[in-house]
């Protein structure tokens, strides 16, 4: 497994016009291959459920940036779209996780690969399942079939549109 993938969401403001600025602004990073994008897809928030739903996508890089490099540049990016994460699980205007990095394991204060709620939530895994089959998570060494099957994620994940609509 080589890919890095990334999963993106927002449910403030604008939504799709968040995730279309920031997959631009990923692909304008000249350190950052952008390779595949996933559909967009409406979620029932997770957690804390009184906020409007999210839209959630992956996308799949390719970058010679390292794990924490990369993390500094998704949150440049998230501060220069104005992410305002009011609480933990709070509605926010862009949220941009690092899901995985080829296959690396690492646990930091600020940093875990792959990313801690990955193989719970739906919105994730979903998007991940439709542009990574192969996916295989390097911690529990388990494919994305039995991550999806053994998910107890209950909310209702829904396919609005293709992301590749999003690039300008
Ligand atoms: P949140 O806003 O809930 O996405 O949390 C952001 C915090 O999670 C930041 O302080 C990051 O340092 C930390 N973090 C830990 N692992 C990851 C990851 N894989 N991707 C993105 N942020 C992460």
């Amino acid at each position: 497994m080589t890919s890095i993938y990334l999963g993106l969401g927002t449910n403030l403001g604008k939504r799709e016009n968040n995730l279309s600025q920031c997959v631009n602004l990923l692909s304008a990073n000249q350190e950052i291959d952008l390779k595949k994008l996933s559909s967009i897809y409406e979620t029932e928030p997770y957690g804390f459920t009184e906020q409007p739903r999210f839209l959630n996508m992956v996308v799949e890089i390719e970058t010679m940036l390292a794990p924490n490099q990369l993390l500094r540049v998704t949150q440049d990016i998230e501060k220069k779209l104005g992410k305002k994460k009011l609480f933990h699980w709070g509605p926010r205007k862009i949220d941009i996780d690092i899901l995985s990095y080829q296959d690396r394991v690492i646990k930091q204060e600020m940093l875990t690969i792959p990313h801690a709620q990955l193989h719970l939530r739906k919105f994730v895994l979903i998007p991940l399942n439709e542009i990574a089959p192969g996916f295989i998570h390097p911690l529990f060494n388990k494919n994305i079939n039995q991550l999806l099957d053994e998910c107890q994620d209950e909310s209702k994940v829904t396919k609005i549109m293709h992301g590749k609509n999003l690039i300008s």
